[in-house]
């Protein structure tokens, strides 16, 4: 088996899957590592691609000859031009896509393209001497040689999820977290933080009282994010609007000191475009109402995902939101709400073109 690379990639999420494209389509052999083979490209929180600033990405990722914009408009299934009635300088698409199919196409782009191995492992160090790194060495011990390594871990690096009180590691739902090779990068002298995110719960979309929804339709003229694959985009599902209500917000505030954010269990800092409904909440006390979004997770399942509520409260509590909400009181949940937290490099860590400051042949 090859163990010498001209680049080695860890983490096959957008970031690494791009990295890793453009480093073969380059000429450079190049080994690709993820936790678990089945979820490459996978779209950890909502299936869509998009929206303010990211549109812009996906477009910007397109025109550099990325995959991203190709396999959204591929798996899309609901297309919006959001901010419409705003000048085009802020015009943002965005697409709801299947999530199994953006990551079956993914992963066919991986494995279609020559100078690319794709490798299951979970790389638990770099190799570094005299200050230039060498490879990197997996859990089981199985050692990897390149003089590059680019390391795209997303929220794995010491992922702990939680709900409520209750936390357990992992990457992110249903997968391991990497938990050795954030304390091989602060061995090396770099700067590890800590961030956090959440998610809303799933639905089942057959248990919800839709003459209380109010049906939103993609775009008339659907348009995609790749300019130069000519693909057609087509809408293909539905999405729904709906509103958390007093009773929603007194429910939240009952409980706030049960949220893992609340009881100071949570120490990372979250993102600002993607808040909880307990900071909405609590942040903006008089607001009356926030809008929710039903949006499907693919067209061969049920599965809906409440854009709008992401929570790190206890199932229980998920419930009670769950169905306060118009047209969702007798809604199933399918998956529970959860936040994660888990570490990151400080950026300042990097030069300007990305390489570390600690070792100058890791980038
Ligand atoms: C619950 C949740 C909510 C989120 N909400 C949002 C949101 O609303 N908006 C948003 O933009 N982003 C959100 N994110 C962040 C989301 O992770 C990123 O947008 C996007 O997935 C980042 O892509 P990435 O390639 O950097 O990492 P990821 O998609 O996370 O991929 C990381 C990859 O690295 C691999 N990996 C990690 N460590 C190792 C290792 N040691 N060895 C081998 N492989 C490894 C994993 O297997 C995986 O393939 C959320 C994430 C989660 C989990």
């Amino acid at each position: 088996m090859q163990d010498s690379f001209d680049i080695i990639v860890i983490g096959a999420g957008h970031a690494g899957i791009e990295a890793a494209l453009a480093s073969a389509r380059r000429g450079a052999n190049t080994a690709l590592f993820t936790i678990k083979l089945e979820a490459i490209g996978r779209m950890s929180c909502n299936p869509s691609i998009g929206g303010p600033a990211k549109g812009h990405l996906a477009r910007e990722i397109d025109a550099l000859g990325g995959e991203m914009a190709r396999v959204a408009d591929l798996s899309g299934i609901h297309f919006r031009m959001l901010n419409r009635s705003k000048g085009p300088a802020v015009w943002a698409p965005r697409a709801q896509n299947d999530r199994a199919l953006y990551s079956q196409l993914m992963r066919e782009a991986v494995e279609n393209t020559a100078n690319l191995q794709l490798i299951e492992a979970n790389i638990a160090s770099l190799i570094v001497d005299e200050g230039s790194v060498k490879g990197c060495v997996s859990q089981i011990g199985r050692e990897y040689y390149a003089p590059k390594v680019i390391i795209a871990g997303g929220t794995f690096l010491k992922g702990k999820i939680h709900i409520g009180a209750t936390t357990h590691s992992g990457g992110r739902s249903g997968e391991p977290a990497s938990d050795e090779l954030s304390d091989s990068l602060s061995d090396l002298g770099l700067k590890v933080l800590r961030f956090k995110t959440g998610t809303p719960p799933r639905i089942d979309l057959n248990s919800l009282d839709y003459s209380d929804l109010e049906a939103q339709a993609g775009d008339d003229d659907p348009r995609g994010f790749s300019y130069y694959r000519n693909i057609e985009v087509r809408n293909q599902a539905q999405c729904y609007i709906t509103r958390t209500t007093e009773l929603t917000h007194d429910i939240i505030k009952r409980h706030i000191h049960l949220s893992a954010l609340y009881s100071g269990i949570i120490q990372g800092i979250g993102p600002r475009y993607c808040p909880s409904i307990e900071d909405k909440i609590v942040k903006f006390p008089d607001r009356e109402s926030h809008q929710i979004f039903i949006e499907p997770e693919g067209l061969n399942t049920h599965e809906g995902y409440v854009n709008g509520i992401s929570t790190s409260l206890p199932a229980q509590v998920q419930e009670e939101i769950v169905h306060s909400i118009p047209g969702l009181e007798t809604a199933r949940i399918m998956r529970y709400a959860y936040a994660i937290e888990y570490d990151y490099v400080d950026p300042s860590e990097l030069k300007p073109l990305w390489s570390a400051k600690a070792s100058p042949a890791c980038i």
